[in-house]
């Protein structure tokens, strides 16, 4: 690498934040990482990562760490929440992981968020301040700087806002666009130790990541942390139920009161004192101001159906770290390259998010025609992913598919126990 060292703050220290630091740290770049919460960490249950997130977490040196405590499921499975049918599924094992040349497996959010921060905290050029909310970015003469709530201030060559779907620096350096979007869903999310999963059925999907399909809601299910816990979302429109209640237990119940027996045992486990509304936002056509550029849901907030939120955010940050090195570090010839890569790529995961939602939660004549579509479907056709997941596609743009690559030597899968 040509380019002399430089000054990044990266606001906020999420997955997105603390992989856009690991990524500039290993480039040779100096790096505070202000997060406005008074401890790092994560909150929610499980996490799907794919090739796409695996391939950038071996470059970075950290699949290992991450991977320790994961699951890595054997199918991608499509159920009939109504029926109890399977529709359609998807092989990820050994012959999809020659194929990609990384992993699709599933882990505890605090599990990945934990291998992340240690490594940050093991690489020198990282420095992590918890307790500093920004809430003002100023552009001066050569330089940018982030003030925080607790009166500190940092100056640095570049911003990076990591901060999230109601990224302050969104709002405050590209003017504000008004809130996120409302998709009128919902989820509710936990897990619970395996041995309380008693359910023939779904004891006979423990080694799968499945999601059971319904009129205007599903269930996600898959197991974390080696296998000991299962991880559930349940997702509904509180368009039909009505946003507002008092009685959350009650209002899950109504919605998924057509299901089988199967999914019902599942979603009576659940958790109701916390729920989560789901919002994305309309893709935007520029992520940089000047010295500051937007990483992750800051940048493209999208609807979790394709799993793939913070895949971006992780592909986001190696292309963030490539395109520096590649511009011999001038910040703004590195910035437009990067929003040229990144922004068709998240622009056509966000809005085939939206779509694949659409898919999921058909009903009647839609819903019928849709499983004879999956009936049709070989489980080792990953053809309808491969955009997402293909060696190089984190640089692909709309319209040019990146070009299937069969590798040869995979890493080794290893087995959860
Ligand atoms: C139900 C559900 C399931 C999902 N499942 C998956 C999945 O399986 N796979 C997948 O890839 N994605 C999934 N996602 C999406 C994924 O969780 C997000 O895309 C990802 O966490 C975004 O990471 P981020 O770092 O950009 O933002 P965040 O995780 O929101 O992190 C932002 C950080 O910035 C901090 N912050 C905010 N404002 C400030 C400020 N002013 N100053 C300092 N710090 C600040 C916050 O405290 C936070 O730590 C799912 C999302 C949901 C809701």
């Amino acid at each position: 690498m040509g380019s002399s060292r430089q000054r990044f703050v990266v606001v906020g220290g999420g997955i997105g934040g603390l992989v856009a630091a690991l990524a500039l740290a290993r480039a040779g770049q100096a790096v505070q990482v202000l997060e406005k919460a008074q401890a790092f960490g994560e909150i929610g249950a499980g996490i799907q990562l794919a090739p796409n997130a695996s391939r950038v977490l071996d470059r970075l040196g950290v699949l290992g760490a991450v991977t320790a405590d994961a699951f890595f499921p054997r199918r991608l499975v499509l159920m009939d929440a109504v029926s109890g049918d399977e529709l359609t599924s998807l092989d990820i094992d050994d012959d999809f992981v020659r194929t990609y040349g990384y992993p699709y497996f599933v882990t505890h959010r605090a599990d990945l968020h934990r291998a992340l921060l240690d490594a940050c905290e093991s690489e020198p050029l990282v420095t992590l301040l918890p307790g500093s909310e920004v809430v003002e970015i100023v552009e001066t003469e050569g330089a940018v700087l982030g003030r925080c709530a607790n009166g500190a201030s940092y100056e640095a060559d570049a911003v990076i806002g990591a901060d999230g779907l109601w990224s302050t620096t969104r709002a405050t350096v590209f003017g504000l666009d008004g809130p996120p979007r409302d998709s009128g869903y919902v989820a509710y999310r936990g897990t619970v130790p395996m041995p309380d999963v008693s359910d023939a059925a779904a004891r006979s999907l423990v080694d799968c990541m499945v999601i059971w399909l319904g009129p205007h809601y599903h269930l996600v299910q898959y197991p974390v942390r080696r296998g000991q816990l299962r991880n559930q979302v349940a997702v509904f429109d509180t368009q039909i139920y009505g946003r507002d209640t008092d009685d959350h237990a009650e209002q899950l119940r109504q919605a998924f009161a057509g299901c089988c027996r199967t999914v019902a045992a599942g979603v009576r486990l659940l958790d109701t004192s916390r729920r989560w509304a789901m919002m994305d936002r309309d893709p935007i056509q520029t992520w940089v101001s000047g010295r500051v550029a937007l990483l992750g849901d800051a940048a493209h907030p999208m609807l979790q159906y394709l799993a793939q939120g913070a895949c971006q955010a992780i592909e986001d940050a190696i292309v963030l770290a490539d395109t520096l090195q590649e511009s011999d570090g001038s910040i703004t010839d590195a910035f437009s390259r990067y929003q040229a890569a990144r922004i068709p790529r998240t622009e056509r995961v966000q809005l085939n998010a939206r779509r694949f939602g659409d898919v999921l939660h058909a009903g009647g004549m839609a819903a019928a025609m849709r499983n004879a579509l999956f009936a049709t479907r070989s489980p080792t056709d990953s053809g309808p992913v491969h955009w997402l997941y293909a060696p190089g596609a984190e640089r692909a743009s709309e319209g040019e598919p990146p070009i299937p690559v069969r590798v040869a030597s995979a890493p080794g899968r290893p087995q959860a126990s």
